[in-house]
């Protein structure tokens, strides 16, 4: 069973990433970052495509050069959602970013004169987009680690200045990041910012690593700061296929309820109660659900004991007992099949759930 619903969101102030709303009570919204040469246009695209197949709602693209400047506009024009820039160091690559027609622009504030700032405020005001300001525990001032050494006040301080120092021109379009590896420090500094600003915020842990570890630490860290209903945004940044990012990003949002969640598998671990071959039972409804379409839950539980309590709150159910077990739906018993008609029959249940109850069309965005 789930709670939807639970999560209290922050208030926050409203952006617009284009077509995308961050902040103020919208959807939080999936974004993911490219990892293909900007300068590149096909295989950018290709993969902004499969990001977006994946359910990216904003696409993030590194702006490393002048030549990527230029090809930046391509992209813009022919991508589905739309394109953020992300910039370094250099004022000018925003600028032309902003001429090329990013939808939002990322910069570390601090990477820049104040001169140079100006212009970029004044430049992202005209063209009417929004900046993420965008600090990360391992780029942090010198003399600000030196005082504070690398901690969520440093963080937050730094981010608080950056603040200051674009919206001294009067620009307030900010979306607000702070970022680092260690999930307890990400949580610390997050925590501090949504109390001292309305600014939306963009979640992630930066360079959280490879594979199932990475993922767990995504998750711990977005996930506790979405549960307390702070990020307007979020991604989940992984050593790989950004497409993964993705894949995650929306299963931590799907936890909280704060995206669709597809299909639900839910299934026990088994123990000595257990008489059926679950693992296999499991793996092979696992396996089937893949191509299934909709928001359901669906329970395959290994005993009489507890599995029909189970399987009765889920949409569609498998209790097992001895070489048998019952199919039920909306928790109630549709019928005893034997082990071996098992997964043809919950599958079945599964598909006339559907029939009955077909996936509304897609809210997402
Ligand atoms: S449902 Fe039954 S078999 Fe599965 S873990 Fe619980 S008690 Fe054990």
């Amino acid at each position: 069973m789930t709670h939807k619903g639970y999560v209290r969101r922050r208030q926050s102030h409203q952006v617009r990433v284009d077509s995308v709303s961050i902040g103020g009570g919208a959807q939080v919204s999936v974004q993911s970052m490219t990892n293909t040469d900007t300068r590149d246009v096909e295989s950018t695209l290709r993969q902004i495509s499969e990001l977006v197949a994946a359910g990216a709602h904003l696409v993030r693209v590194a702006v490393p050069d002048a030549e990527a400047s230029r090809t930046l506009e391509q992209i813009v024009r022919h991508s589905p959602v739309p394109v953020i820039a992300d910039i370094h160091f250099d004022h000018r690559l925003a600028l032309m970013a902003i001429s090329a027609g990013a939808a939002k622009i990322r910069i570390n504030p601090g990477n820049f004169r104040s001169e140079h700032l100006d212009e970029l405020v004044r430049a992202a005001s005209e063209a009417g987009i929004p900046m993420r300001i965008g600090v990360n525990a391992g780029s942090l001032p010198g003399e600000t680690v030196r005082e504070l050494g690398v901690t969520a006040d440093a963080m937050v301080q730094t981010a608080i200045r950056y603040i200051e120092m674009v919206q001294s021109s009067g620009f307030d379009q900010i979306v607000l990041s702070a970022k680092a590896s260690d999930v307890p420090l990400t949580v610390e500094a997050n925590e501090e910012l949504a109390r001292l600003t309305a600014y939306p915020i963009h979640l992630g842990i930066t360079e959280a690593g490879t594979g199932r570890r990475a993922e767990i630490k995504s998750a711990v860290g977005i996930g506790h700061l979405l549960g307390r209903g702070i990020g307007d945004t979020i991604r989940v940044s992984l050593t790989g296929d950004p497409v993964r990012e993705v894949e995650v990003a929306r299963a931590i949002l799907a936890t909280w309820g704060l995206a669709p969640s597809g299909v639900n598998l839910v299934s026990c671990p088994t123990c000595g109660r257990c008489r059926v071959d679950m693992e296999t039972i499991a793996s092979e409804v696992g396996r089937r659900l893949k191509d299934v379409e909709g928001d359901l839950t669906v329970a395959v539980m290994g005993c009489e004991v507890n599995g029909p309590g189970e399987a009765r709150h889920a949409d569609v159910g498998l209790a097992c007992g001895q070489g048998t077990g019952v199919v039920m739906r909306g928790g109630e018993i549709k019928r005893k099949v034997d082990e071996k008609d098992m997964v043809d029959e919950l599958m079945r249940e599964v598909h006339r759930h559907l029939q009955e109850n077909p996936p509304e069309k897609c809210k997402d965005m």
